[in-house]
This record gives C-alpha cells, structure tokens and sequence, in this order.
C-alpha cells in the first residue's frame, strides 16, 4: 500500500476545505470498509484521507417526522434495526439486513454503501487485464470474458461492470433524495441522479464531485412504503453480493393497484428501475400472472452477454416474487 497523509476534520465546513485543498489524490473515507480494501489491492492510491467520522451532523437519524433523514454516517446495522423503517419501509430495511456481514454491517455507513465501487474482478484485481473504469483507455477485460456476474442495463463498448449495492436500489424505489455539501453551498441530487452509466467515461460512478460529501439521504414518507419489500438472490445465503434482486412496493386501493414501484438490484450498471412494469399494474389486480407478466415487462431490451443470459428468467422470477411478497403485505 502506497504511504498516503491521514486527515480527520471535525466539522463539515472543514471537512470540505480539506477536500478542496487536498486535490486529486485526495479521498475521502467513513467506514473504510471498500476503500481500504481497494487501496489494499492498488486499485485505489490517495495520497491523502479525509477521515470523516468526527461529522456529528453526518451521524443523526431522524425517523418520526414526514420525512424520514439518515445522517451519511449512520451505521448500515443502526439504520436495519430502526423501528419505523422496519414496520413502515420494510425494503429499506431488508435491503440493508441482506447487505454484507454483521461485522461490515457494524463498520459500514450508509453515505459509503451507496458510492460502493463495482465488484468486477478485472477491475479489482487489475494487470494483466484490461480495465477502463480503473485504466481508461486500457479497454475491457469483462465483454469477451468472465461476465456472469455484469450488466444486461445500462452498458456501453467501454464497461458492463453491475453496480453491486442494495440499499441504493431500495432508495430508487422510494424516491429519496440525497444532500450533498461541497465548496459551492449544498444542493440536493435525486438518488435516481446519483450513479452514472459508464458511457464513455466509466471511471466516474456517481453525479457527485471528488470535494462533495453526502450529509444525510431523505425519504418523503409515503403511502407505498408499508407494502414492500426487497428480495435477493445470492450464491452464498449467508453474505453475498445479488445476483438479482428487486425492489417492489405497491398500494392498492379497491382491490387494484394505485402505485406500484419496481426496481432492480445486481443486472444493471446503476440501480435500476422498472417503470414500464410500474406502468403495466395500475388498475389491475396483483396475481400470480400479473406479477409474471410484470416481471417479464422489467427485463425487456435486456442486452445478455455471454455467461449472464440466465439472469433475465431469474430476474422475471424475482421481480414476480417480490411483487406477490409486498402484495400480501398490503
Ligand atoms: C465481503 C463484503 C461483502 C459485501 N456485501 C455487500 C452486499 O451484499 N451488499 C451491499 O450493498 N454491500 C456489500 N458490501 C459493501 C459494503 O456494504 C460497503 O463496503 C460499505 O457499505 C461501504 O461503506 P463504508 O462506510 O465502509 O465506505 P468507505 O469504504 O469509507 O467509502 C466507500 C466510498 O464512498 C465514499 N464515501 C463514503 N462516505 C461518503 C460521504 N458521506 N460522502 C461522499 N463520499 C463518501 C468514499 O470516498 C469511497 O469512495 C460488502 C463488502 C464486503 C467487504
Ligand atoms: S466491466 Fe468495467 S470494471 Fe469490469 S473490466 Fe470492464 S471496464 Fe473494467
């Protein structure tokens, strides 16, 4: 591991400063636990940390009001564990109980789990292969190789790589919002904003700039919420990345669906939503076959590569599943 400054700012306007000041090598952690991994295997190489986590502002949970606010440091474990999101968001709160270990889960943070990097291993563990997101212009080592695990949305010639979080594909379903502080003021970025496809530029994941913080993630409360749920399919039970996963919520008023939010975990280079499957529920009744027929409507226009086409029957059949799990709940 390359010998980098270590700095640990204790308020937010600093830590920004810090940021700015520090330049292009410089990175920003909270739990630690992707970034130091990546530096681990040289993926990533700052020369200098801004360790966030003396951001009191960053640490708060708000869940009584309208609204509900997650401070970007809260703890994946703290946020899982919270009554409201567990009685009234369950997909919330499944999404980040079927995210990573206890332990990560006691490390990690909620602003860290959404700008998670990807998990493809020619990314991860670099020469002798080509990688654009970590070597632009290097090539792609995943399109004509071991690409089970990659995209069927949201692709390009340069990067297929599947982006691998949970709870921010629980997030898109929910509509939330993600404020962010930097050295022009703050703004507020729509999580649906928040990751980018590759493109031609794959090495730049997210909206967000390299001396932008998020501060807090906010979730407008909603009556959609209560029916939810977030299902995951993985290879080990325990603790895994999804294979595919969805998020599905629906309210139904007189025995028909009024609102339904489908999105998509583990197929897509961003967290994905589904909304011509939305579309294809309003006013109908939630079956067996109309979830099929939603789940088949979620994967159409999916591009499969050539280890990853069985994703899309298992997708259809996720997505279906959880349709008729947030059904029962409603
Ligand atoms: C074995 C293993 C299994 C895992 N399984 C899963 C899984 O199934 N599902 C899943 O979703 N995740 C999984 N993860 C990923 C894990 O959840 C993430 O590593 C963790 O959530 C990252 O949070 P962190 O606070 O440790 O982030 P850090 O490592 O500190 O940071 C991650 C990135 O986010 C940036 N960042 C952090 N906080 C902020 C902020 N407030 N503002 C701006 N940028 C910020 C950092 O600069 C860095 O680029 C797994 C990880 C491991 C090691
Ligand atoms: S899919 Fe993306 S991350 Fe993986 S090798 Fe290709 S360019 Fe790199």
């Amino acid at each position: 591991m390359k010998r980098f400054d270590y700095a640990r700012p204790m308020d937010l306007e600093s830590a920004v400063a810090t940021l700015s000041a520090g330049g292009e090598g410089t990175r920003l952690i909270a739990g630690g636990t992707t970034m130091f991994d990546l530096m681990k295997l040289d993926v990533e190489m700052p020369g200098r940390i801004v360790d966030i986590n003396n951001l009191s502002e960053l640490k708060t949970m708000e869940t009584s009001g309208d609204e509900l606010r997650l401070g970007a440091l809260v703890r994946m474990a703290d946020a899982a564990e919270d009554a409201r999101l567990k009685a009234e968001f369950p997909v919330l709160s499944e999404a980040l109980w079927k995210a990573a270990s206890q332990q990560l889960r006691n490390m990690a943070s909620l602003g860290g789990n959404l700008l998670q990097r990807t998990r493809c291993a020619y990314f991860r563990h670099g020469a002798p292969f080509a990688c654009n997101k970590r070597n632009p212009g290097s090539g792609c080592a995943a399109i004509g190789g071991a690409n089970r695990s990659h995209a069927l949305f949201g692709g390009s010639d340069a990067c297929i790589a599947a982006y691998p979080g949970d709870f921010a594909v629980a997030l898109i379903a929910m509509d939330a919002l993600i404020d962010v502080a930097g050295p022009q003021g703050r703004r507020t970025i729509p999580i649906a904003e928040l990751h980018r496809q590759p493109g031609t530029q794959p090495q730049h994941d997210a909206t967000l700039s390299s001396e932008e913080i998020i501060v807090q993630i906010r979730i407008p409360a909603n009556a959609v919420g209560k029916a939810s749920t977030y299902h995951k399919i993985r290879d080990r039970e325990s603790y895994a990345f999804a294979v595919v996963s969805s998020a599905a919520a629906v309210r139904i008023e007189n025995g028909v669906v009024a609102d339904a939010r489908i999105a998509l975990g583990g197929v897509a280079t961003v967290p994905w939503r589904a909304s011509r499957a939305e579309q294809a529920l309003i006013g109908r009744r939630i079956d067996a076959q109309t979830a099929a027929e939603a789940g088949r409507i979620a994967f159409e226009g999916a591009t499969p590569l050539s280890h990853n086409a069985f994703k899309i029957e298992l997708g259809a059949n996720v997505v279906s599943d959880a349709l008729m799990i947030a059904a029962g709940r409603a």
